[in-house]
């Protein structure tokens, strides 16, 4: 049974893990960075240790829980949680990690290796080149056609991710991906991808357990991004019928099945615009949108991930889940929309929350806590839940307004267009797309 738990993370997702931790019994141990500001997130906690310098350092993360007497460990998601070191260094420590196996983070911590892996268990993959062989990029571009996308094979976050819309283009945008995998990831490697014109990014979250027993919790559509990145998630998916949601489901499944594995996870598709589909990547972790497929199928991912940790079953059935009603999530960010929405580092000077039925906020900040320049601009999530898309819409609306009124500036659905820098953001009008 786990008594103590060590986060080592910060905002929003510790808050979220020390509020599963109080609710379970557990005791919970925030690990933080020194220079961080901590102050909102450690009163969810019941103690607290510094990490040194940085969040990264799988030893000290190892030595805190020890010191601590946890025993286990919950990541969170960024920092270490898509690490196979920490889950191995657990494993070694006889520390639950609360999270797959390093086995599995790292099969699928290659974009390149995950596509191989698909393949074989027969989940589609978007066409085009995952060879080991670097100098057949140019050939091989000529083969997949164009446009295509350049990715790290060893990525995440867009980091390394260049479109090539014309062979003339190929050689700056290999060499420009090349330099930025090699500076974020250490390992220069690309792959080839065909690049999808308006695609849809449509996810399942997926669940197992040490029997072997998988399932999944529906879909989320995360279409509307920044740069490749991701900034209003809802579920369920809009626009799509039962039978090819059931498909992706099922090849979700296969996808987690082929690797064995435990705990929470996710499997990303792209959706063309003919509806076909193919697995972009597994994300070994929860995720940033994780609380939609909370509200909607009405589960408590957090604790789940914890009693499975812990050797118990998977709390449900297949059959058992449902989706009730709509959620959408968007994401709150330090950033100035006047300047291209770069971050912003500064102290928050006033910071009033929205409320009412079906309005969940998730944040790690709260007045008068200092935003540094260190570490992702994210403040808070706003989720929101109704009993259908367009009420759903309705009260985000609501909500952001609140949001902002309440902090003293103007914005919501359609109040300001700086807030939309993305494509098709959710609207009246497309509420009642089939
Ligand atoms: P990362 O891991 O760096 O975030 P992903 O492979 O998950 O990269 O892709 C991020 C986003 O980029 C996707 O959600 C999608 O919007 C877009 N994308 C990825 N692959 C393609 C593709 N082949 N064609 C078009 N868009 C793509």
């Amino acid at each position: 049974m786990i008594r103590t738990i060590l986060v080592p993370n910060r905002g929003e997702i510790a808050v979220r893990i020390a509020r599963a931790c109080r609710e379970m019994g557990i005791r919970s141990i925030l690990a933080h960075a020194e220079h961080d500001d901590v102050r909102f997130v450690r009163r969810f906690f019941d103690d607290a240790v510094s990490l040194g310098a940085s969040y990264l350092d799988v030893g000290r993360v190892i030595d805190a829980a020890r010191t601590c007497g946890a025993d286990a460990i919950h990541p969170g998601y960024g920092f270490l949680s898509e690490r196979p070191e920490l889950a191995a260094a657990c494993e070694e420590a006889d520390i639950v990690f609360i999270g797959p196996r390093a086995a599995s983070i790292e099969a699928m911590g290659s974009k390149a290796h995950a596509r191989h892996l698909m393949q074989r268990h027969g989940v589609p993959v978007v066409p085009g080149y995952d060879g080991e062989d670097q100098t057949a990029l140019a050939a091989e571009a000529e083969r997949v056609g164009f446009p295509l996308l350049v990715k790290a094979s060893a990525g995440g976050g867009g980091k390394g991710m260049k479109i090539v819309r014309e062979r003339g283009e190929l050689r700056a945008q290999v060499e420009s991906a090349r330099r930025e995998a090699m500076k974020a990831f250490g390992d220069d490697r690309l792959l080839l991808e065909k690049y999808i014109e308006e695609p849809r990014h449509v996810e399942f979250q997926i669940f197992g357990d040490a029997r072997g027993e998988v399932v999944h919790l529906f879909e989320r559509d995360c279409s509307i991004q920044r740069r490749h990145q991701k900034v209003v998630e809802e579920t369920p998916a809009p626009r799509y019928a039962d039978e090819l949601r059931q498909r992706m489901a099922q090849a979700a499944v296969a996808a987690a099945r082929g690797v064995d594995y435990r705990n929470a996870g996710t499997v990303e598709f792209i959706v063309t615009p003919e509806n076909d589909f193919y697995f972009l990547e597994m994300n070994t972790r929860l995720q940033v949108e994780h609380p939609i497929t909370e509200q909607v199928v009405g589960v408590d991912l957090v604790r789940a991930q914890i009693d499975v940790a812990g050797g118990k079953p998977l709390p449900w059935r297949q059959e058992e889940l449902r989706q009730r009603g709509h959620a959408i999530e968007v994401r709150v960010y330090a950033e100035d929309p006047d300047d291209r929405f770069l971050p912003r580092s500064g102290t928050i000077g006033v910071y009033a929350e929205p409320a009412g039925p079906g309005v969940r906020v998730d944040a790690g900040v709260a007045q008068g806590s200092e935003v540094g320049v260190s570490f992702d601009p994210m403040l808070a999530k706003l989720v929101c839940h109704a009993e259908s898309r367009d009420a759903c819409i309705g009260r985000l609306d609501r909500a952001l307004r609140d949001f902002t009124r309440r902090c003293g500036t103007r914005s919501g659905i359609g109040a300001g267009p700086r807030f939309w820098t993305c494509p098709r953001p959710p609207s009246r009008r497309s509420a009642s797309a089939p």
